[in-house]
């Protein structure tokens, strides 16, 4: 049974994960200062800690399917108050955007007569409706797989945008203390994607190389000395 997994899960986190971290729990117990707001799609094969090896702690994550953020005021809601609250009272410093390769909400946008029954889901996909609109009109002779790499981009691109209409992102970008990112995670590979606004593209997050450590005295570096 599946829950009995999850259950198991469970008890081996008090048993074996909990004690070995107890002191972080205990501090995180009464405060959290999380690095990021990280809006990403529910989709079950994402996880942002796991992705990012953040702790608890470290990212406040607001899971939505499509990873959409709706226009401000249009759909006031649980987004539109998770980004409030991260933004207006936690001061995250950043904002990161995360969408994911095989997003059934983006198959959804292309194929939207199989959501109909789904009055829900459908509603929810015209959140995305300009990324199709915007990508419609600008790249033709996509094959299938390259069109709805493309959309998930522009979805992306779309939703950071929305951002920019809620008021207090539009305060902390005014004051110049809040940053907006945009990723696409390719599942598969195992690779992230950035946007970036300049050259209006995506492109690989670069693996950043450890720096070599100069040895003492001209000899070898200690084998696991710290860096
Ligand atoms: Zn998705």
């Amino acid at each position: 049974m599946p829950v009995d997994h999850i259950l198991r899960g469970l008890k081996r986190f008090q048993k074996k994960v909990y004690p070995k971290h107890r002191e972080l729990f205990q501090k995180l117990a009464l405060q959290q200062r999380p690095a990021a707001l990280f809006i990403t799609c529910a989709d079950s094969r994402i996880d942002p800690c796991l992705l990012t090896q953040t702790k608890p702690g470290e990212l406040f994550i607001c899971r939505v399917i499509g990873n959409i953020v709706p226009r401000y005021p249009e759909s006031i809601g649980g987004v539109s108050a998770t980004i409030e609250y991260a933004v207006g009272v936690l001061g995250v410093p950043d904002v990161i955007v995360c969408g994911h390769t095989d997003c059934g909400v983006m198959k959804g946008v292309l194929n939207p007569e199989a959501l109909k029954p789904l009055a829900n889901v459908t509603a929810w996909l015209g959140h995305a409706q300009p990324a199709r609109e915007a990508l419609a009109k600008s790249d033709g002779g996509l094959s299938d797989a390259e069109f709805l790499l493309a959309l998930t981009e522009r979805n992306v691109v779309e939703q950071l945008k929305n951002l920019h209409t809620h008021p207090a992102v539009a305060a902390r970008l005014e004051q110049g203390s809040l940053k907006l990112h945009g990723w696409v995670y390719h599942i598969g590979k195992g690779v992230v994607t950035t946007y970036n606004s300049r050259r209006e593209r995506f492109f690989r997050v670069r693996t950043i190389k450890p720096r070599k450590t100069k040895a003492r005295d001209g000899g070898p570096a200690r084998k696991g000395a710290k860096r």
